[in-house]
């Protein structure tokens, strides 16, 4: 069942998607050779539950931990672990909130010190299909709009691999909701968009073979051919107006900088 949300909703929908970037944030601050998974994930905690939410993830189907935290080959849906993170490393974290009986999803790829320039680059064309993807969000459009916009530009024009075994998917007062939005699909067909509709978009994206796998853990999937792989998502609602944007990126990415110049000035002295 589809759900359209008034505009309280989505503000409170909003609230907890800028919850889950600040807790994002957290980890941008921080991240970098020698931090572990389980830093950054303990970070993301303190910040939720500063603010009186609920991690999202946390006791999900049994996830044990506040971030899903996927490094190089894996995708998506990694466990946080005290393994450190290395020089070259491209590290997935994605986080969900509970606060005010709704959920916010949101998810950014972080490049550990110096990543090699084709990987950097399937970061970068990742992240701009999810824009790609966000400008066919309007009512009219369809789903296999913003599926099509994905695949189109990420295996057609740059010949990665898209992940077809996860979704996009509505967000509300429950973390999965329908619709799913696959990151792959044909214009024009699927689901009309209508005002009110809340979706979390995210391309999960391989620089190599579509193709994944599941750990043993019962968790964590991984590009077959062990080619690393990207992923971000923003929770977006649809209204008259076009895409509202509910989480935020900016404030990773100004995190993220600043992290760097620190690291810079240290290393100078
Ligand atoms: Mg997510
Ligand atoms: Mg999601």
């Amino acid at each position: 069942m589809i759900t359209y949300k008034t505009d309280e909703e989505i503000e409170l929908i909003r609230q907890s998607c800028l919850l889950v970037c600040d807790a994002l944030t957290a980890v941008a601050a921080m991240i970098g050779p020698g931090v572990s998974g389980q830093q950054i994930d303990t970070a993301a905690e303190q910040v939720i539950r500063d603010h009186g939410a609920v991690p999202g993830f946390k006791g999900y189907r049994g996830f044990p931990a506040t971030l899903c935290i996927s490094r190089n080959e894996q995708v998506v849906h990694g466990i946080p672990n005290g393994q450190s993170f290395k020089d070259g490393d491209v590290v997935s974290v994605d986080c969900g909130v509970l606060m005010n009986g709704y959920y916010g999803d949101a998810a950014y790829t972080f490049a550990i010190g110096n990543v090699p320039e084709k990987t950097m680059e399937l970061l970068r064309v990742t992240k701009r299909s999810l824009y790609l993807a966000i400008e066919q969000a309007r009512v009219g459009q369809r789903i296999g709009d913003i599926s099509f916009a994905v695949q189109n530009y990420c295996e057609v024009d740059h010949h990665y691999g898209v992940v077809r075994e996860l979704v996009g998917h509505g967000v509300g007062k429950n973390l999965h909701e329908a619709p799913d939005v696959p990151n792959f699909g044909k214009r024009g067909k699927g689901l009309k968009l209508k005002s009110g509709l809340v979706i979390a978009i995210e391309p999960m994206v391989n620089l190599g073979d579509k193709r994944v796998a599941q750990a043993e853990d019962g968790w964590t999937i991984y590009a077959r051919d062990h080619a690393p792989s990207a992923h971000y998502e923003h929770t977006i609602a649809i209204r008259d107006e076009g895409a509202d944007i509910l989480s935020d990126h900016l404030r990773i990415e100004a995190a993220i900088k600043n992290n760097a110049e620190l690291k810079e000035i240290s290393n100078k002295n």
